[in-house]
C-alpha cells in the first residue's frame, strides 16, 4: 500500500459539508477518496462515512440483475427517466468486480444512458475497481451512503449478472429485480435458481414486436416457477411482469410494484429489520476484506506463499502441512 497524500485532497469538513449540500463534484471527488486505496485516503474516507452517516439511508434500494445484453442499460435509463419525472432524485451505482481485469469492457465501451447521464437529478456512477468482490462491494456500498447524504433517495444498484455479484448487490438493496428474457432458457441466461429465488420482481424484457407473445408466455413460466419457492421472509410474493425499455412500456408498473412492496415491507417491519441486518454482515463483510489485505499484503507472506508453492510442486510438503506452518508464523506476528 502506498502511502502518500495526492496534493489535490480537500479537508474532510469540505467533503462533508459538499455532500450534505448536495454539490455534485464533490460528490464526485468524494466517491473517488472511497475507491482509494491509499492509506491517507483511507483515513479520510472512514471520516467522511462516519460524519454522513446520520444523513443517509432516507432511499430505497433497488439491485438490478441480468445478463449482459438483456437491456439492463436501456431498462435503467428509461426507469430513471421515469423516476426524475415523478421527482425523485436517482443515483445509479454499479457492481462490476471484472471491471478492472477487463479494464471496463463490459461497462465502458458502450455510451451508456447518455439521456439520463445529463440530468442534474440523476448520478451516474460507474463500478469501482477492486481485486476482490467483498471490496468492490464495500466500496459501492459506502458510495451509496455518500449519495443518500447528497440527497438521492432512489439508489439502482446493478450487476452484469456473472459470478457472485449479484448476491452482493441482493446483500446491500432492498428491492431485487431480475431481468430475463423470453425464449432463452434459465441456463442460457446463467441465471442461477438461487438468483431467482433471491428476486422480488422478474421483468421479462424485450416484450414488443414479434417477442411480444412468448413473452407472454414466459411470465407465466416464471410466475410457476416462482411459486415453487418458499415464501420470503419479507412476506412480500414475488411478481412477474413484462416490459420492453425501448418502447417504454411497462415502466411505471415496475415502480407500483416497488412502491406496493415498500408499504408492505415499511408496515411489517421487515424493511428495518432487513437493514440492520444487512448492517451486521456488512460490518464482518469488511472485517474479512481487511484480513485478507493483512494476510496477502504481508511481504513476508508473499515470500512464504511463493516458496511453499514451489515445494508443493515438488511433493516436498503437503499443501495441508504448508498452510499450517503459514498460519502459525502468521499468528506469531500479534
Ligand atoms: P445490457 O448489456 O443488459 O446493459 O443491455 P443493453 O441495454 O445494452 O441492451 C442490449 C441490446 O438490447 C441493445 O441493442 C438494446 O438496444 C436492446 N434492447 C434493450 N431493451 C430492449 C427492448 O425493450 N426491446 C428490444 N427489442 N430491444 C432492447
Amino acid at each position: 500500500m502506498k502511502n502518500y497524500k495526492p496534493k489535490n485532497r480537500l479537508t474532510s469538513k469540505a467533503y462533508i459539508d459538499g455532500i450534505l449540500n448536495g454539490d455534485r463534484v464533490i460528490l464526485s471527488r468524494a466517491i473517488t477518496i472511497i475507491e482509494s486505496n491509499l492509506v491517507g485516503d483511507k483515513i479520510l474516507a472512514k471520516e467522511i462515512v462516519q460524519a454522513i452517516l446520520p444523513s443517509s439511508g432516507k432511499s430505497i434500494r433497488i439491485g438490478i440483475t441480468g445478463v449482459p445484453g438483456v437491456g439492463k442499460s436501456t431498462f435503467i435509463e428509461v426507469f430513471g427517466l421515469y423516476l426524475v419525472k415523478q421527482g425523485h432524485k436517482v443515483a445509479i451505482l454499479s457492481i462490476d468486480p471484472s471491471s478492472q481485469r477487463s479494464r471496463g469492457s463490459i461497462l465502458g465501451d458502450k455510451t451508456r444512458m447518455e439521456e439520463l447521464a445529463v440530468l442534474q437529478e440523476a448520478y451516474i456512477r460507474p463500478s469501482a475497481s477492486g481485486d476482490t468482490l467483498g471490496g468492490v462491494s464495500n466500496k459501492t456500498g459506502e458510495t451509496m451512503l455518500l449519495c443518500e447524504a447528497a440527497g438521492y433517495d432512489v439508489i439502482l444498484i446493478e450487476t452484469v449478472g456473472v459470478g457472485q455479484s449479484e448476491t452482493a448487490v441482493h446483500g446491500m438493496t432492498d428491492f431485487f429485480l431480475l431481468l430475463m428474457l423470453a425464449g432463452a432458457g434459465d441456463e442460457l441466461q446463467g441465471i442461477k435458481k438461487g438468483i431467482m429465488e433471491m428476486a422480488d420482481m422478474v421483468v421479462i424484457n424485450k416484450a414488443d414486436g414479434d417477442n411480444i407473445r412468448m413473452s407472454q408466455m414466459a411470465k407465466l413460466q416464471y410466475q410457476n416457477a416462482l411459486h415453487i419457492f418458499p415464501q420470503s421472509d419479507s412476506g412480500w410474493s414475488p411478481v412477474v411482469s413484462t416490459a420492453s425499455a425501448i418502447k417504454n412500456i411497462g415502466i411505471s408498473n415496475v415502480w407500483d410494484e416497488i412502491l406496493k412492496f415498500k408499504k408492505l415491507v415499511d408496515e411489517n417491519g421487515y424493511f428495518l429489520k432487513n437493514r440492520n441486518h444487512q448492517q451486521i454482515k456488512w460490518m464482518y463483510n469488511n472485517i474479512n476484506d481487511e484480513l485478507k489485505q493483512l494476510f496477502y499484503g504481508s511481504k513476508n507472506i508473499k515470500n512464504q506463499l511463493y516458496t511453499f508453492e514451489k515445494e508443493i510442486m515438488n511433493a516436498k510438503i503437503s499443501p495441508v502441512k504448508a498452510a499450517q506452518q503459514i498460519m502459525e508464523d502468521f499468528k506469531k506476528s500479534f
